[in-house]
């Protein structure tokens, strides 16, 4: 049956929940305080680029699990349903199954986190946004309260301590755990 194909897992289950990476989705003040804190980065002449901010509750399903298929060799028949995600992780076979989700891990951009994706986040709520940061040489950065903040310390990216802390005046908070995900900013550090 035709119904059967389009319920495989497989990349096309990714375009169906998409999320945003725009800080107009972000919820009530959170969204102001990531705005600000930008366009500080912005005019101090740091790179920024927003690849996620809200992100519906059904993609985190299918991220965490398509992640933990191929991570955590979970056996794809023991994942539990969703109300509204008619999704078959189940394939023929068990290299199709770990092929299809491989498929999906890639079209999600999750290849290369560290850490099986929450299956409920900041982001499912408006209060997290996933941003690359660089820049090159040393710069200088208003925080929240107007005070400049020369950053001359590595690394020249979004785990710089310092700019962590410049983030944190504006109540954008560096995800808690380090290197496991390294674009994650939220209003609570999760
Ligand atoms: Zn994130």
């Amino acid at each position: 049956m035709t119904t059967h194909v389009t319920k495989l897992s497989g990349a096309h289950w990714v375009r169906r929940f998409d999320s945003s990476s725009n800080t107009r989705d972000l919820s009530g003040m959170f969204r102001y305080a990531v705005e600000d804190f930008i366009a500080a980065m912005t005019a101090a002449g740091i790179k920024v680029s927003v690849s996620a901010t809200y992100r519906p509750l059904k993609r985190s399903y299918l991220m965490h699990w398509s992640w933990r298929i191929v991570n955590d060799g979970i056996d794809p028949s023991s994942i539990p349903s969703v109300p509204g995600v008619d999704i078959e992780w189940v394939h023929p076979t068990t290299a199709a199954s770990v092929n299809a989700a491989r498929e999906m891990v890639e079209a999600l951009s999750i290849r290369r986190l560290r850490t099986k994706p929450a299956l409920r986040s900041q982001h499912n709520a408006g209060l997290a946004v996933d941003m690359s940061i660089c820049w090159r040489g040393a710069v200088s950065i208003k925080d929240a309260t107007g005070a400049l903040v020369q950053i001359k310390t590595g690394p020249r990216t979004g785990m710089n301590k310092q700019l962590i802390e410049v983030g944190a005046t504006y109540g954008v908070k560096k995800y808690y755990d380090g290197i496991k995900d390294v674009p994650h900013w939220s209003n609570n550090g999760r």
